[in-house]
């Protein structure tokens, strides 16, 4: 499901990342419960009123040896491609001032909804001093206060008004997946390969909207969207370099995407940065391809394709349901089973198993495996039911949640997949106490 998204914009100091935190307020706090999770400040899901959609703080999006002026107009360009609704944001303490004014003329360009924000309006006198903002051209100026979070109502009210009709809907019968990985792994190449060269250039000339950066095709009568193509195309502007730039693209991507192709580069193996972008995919429970591209070159220690995988296996371990494919983009070894294996990752992860048979399981598996004590407490496992697809979810009825550990629950993982074909996307158990 496509997310709308909301870019803010504006000068240094104005407040950008105080309005970010209290409209993501809520989400953040529950997002940081989970431990071990690296978290990129600069993107974030948030709601309003019952619309979800995506928000980004293109101001905390930095990149050494540029000037203000480089970072000003590469964050408008971000906004630009990337935004559905564009917040620029001014300081009511400042009045106008030439950064504004150049901030201004750069969204001109943008064909979407700009709505302009003035923070720091904190008490009446100052809401209603405002209406110098107007010559900035981009209509009635907000007052807002992040640091008191007055006015954000109002804004947001003007935020989700602009949203695309049909940004929020879903797409029936589509497959999207997105290609992900580190820069130069080989990601435009295989989406090329994918599409064909013609079909792309034609994607890329029809510049920012919507469906160009999503690409539609069909292969063997399946459908499928490859998500963000323009953004995996696109090279060589300065803010794509920035590592926290291509994690954040990466998380836009995945978030409307159903299964993601990592892509690693056998030449070089495999390194930091493809784990945090693992790590991202992981966490966002979609369904899991890793292609180890450029096949075709000599390997970094002349290793075979076994020795590759147990290398990826030891350093990937959360993503042991992940299939692994050797692939070429240069060559196109390979390439054609992409689709295939998206759809059927695709396929088990909506998969659903009646109650009756996951129950034959839980008896199967608890003879094989008694349940075990824990503080001089047996664990006593009842009934298990799925209660959601996409990913696999099952609701375990125990005695106590607190004694079904990590690793039991890792062993019924373990047996559900060894009973279904659950290959590439994850699986989720959530233990209950029986009522
Ligand atoms: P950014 O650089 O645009 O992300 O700005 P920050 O969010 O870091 O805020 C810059 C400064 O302005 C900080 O000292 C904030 O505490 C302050 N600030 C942010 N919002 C408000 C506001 O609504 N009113 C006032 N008075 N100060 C604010
Ligand atoms: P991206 O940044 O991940 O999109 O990577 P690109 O698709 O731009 O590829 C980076 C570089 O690797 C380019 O010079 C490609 O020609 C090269 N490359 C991509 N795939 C392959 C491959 O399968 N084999 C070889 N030998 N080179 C490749």
């Amino acid at each position: 499901m496509p997310l709308p998204i909301v870019a803010i914009v504006g000068q240094p100091n104005v407040g950008k990342s105080t309005l970010f935190n209290r409209i993501i307020n809520e989400r953040v706090a529950i997002v940081e419960d989970r431990p071990g999770v690296t978290r990129d400040r600069n993107y974030a899901r948030a709601s309003w009123m019952g619309h979800q959609f995506s928000i980004i703080d293109t101001g905390g999006i930095t990149w050494e040896d540029s000037t203000i002026d480089e970072e000003i107009r590469a964050q408008a360009e971000i906004a630009i491609e990337e935004a559905d609704v564009i917040v620029m944001l001014c300081d009511a303490s400042q009045q106008v001032t030439s950064l504004d004014e150049r901030i201004a003329r750069l969204l001109y360009r943008a064909d979407k909804p700009v709505l302009l924000a003035v923070n720091k309006a904190d008490n009446p006198e100052q809401r209603n001093d405002i209406y110098d903002f107007y010559s900035l051209g981009l209509g009635d100026p907000i007052p807002v206060s992040g640091a008191h979070g007055t006015g954000i109502g109002d804004l947001l009210d003007e935020v989700v008004k602009n949203f695309p009709a049909d940004a929020e809907k879903t797409e029936e019968g589509v497959i999207s997946f997105s290609v992900i990985g580190r820069p130069n792994v080989g990601k435009s190449s295989i989406v090329n390969r994918l599409l064909g060269e013609d079909r792309v250039i034609v994607a890329n000339e029809e510049g920012t909207t919507r469906d160009a950066i999503d690409t539609p095709f069909v292969k063997d009568g399946v459908k499928y969207r490859v998500v963000d193509t323009a953004g995996i195309r696109r090279r060589g502007k300065v803010y794509e370099k920035t590592e926290k730039y291509s994690v954040m693209r990466a998380m836009s991507a995945m978030e409307r995407s159903d299964v993601a192709i990592l892509v690693l580069d056998a030449s070089t193996g495999i390194r930091e940065q493809d784990k945090h972008v693992a790590g991202y995919a992981h966490e966002a429970g979609l369904g899991m391809i890793i292609a180890v591209n450029k096949w075709d070159l000599p390997k970094k220690d002349s290793s075979s394709g076994k020795d590759f995988e147990a290398v990826i296996r030891e350093e990937f371990s959360y993503l042991d349901y992940a299939p692994i494919v050797f692939v070429s983009a240069k060559t196109g070894k390979n390439i054609d089973q992409l689709p295939k294996m998206v759809k059927e990752v695709y396929e088990n992860k909506n998969q659903r198993i009646q109650s009756s048979v996951l129950n034959d399981l839980l008896l199967e598996a608890s003879r094989l495996v008694p349940a075990p004590m824990v503080k001089g407490k047996r664990l006593r496992v009842y009934y298990m039911t799925q209660v959601k697809t996409n990913p696999p979810t099952f609701v375990v009825f125990c005695n106590d949640p607190e004694l079904m550990h990590f690793s039991y629950q890792r062993f019924l993982i373990n047996q559900l997949r060894e009973n279904f074909d659950f290959t590439g996307t994850p699986i989720k158990i959530l233990p209950r106490k029986r009522k």
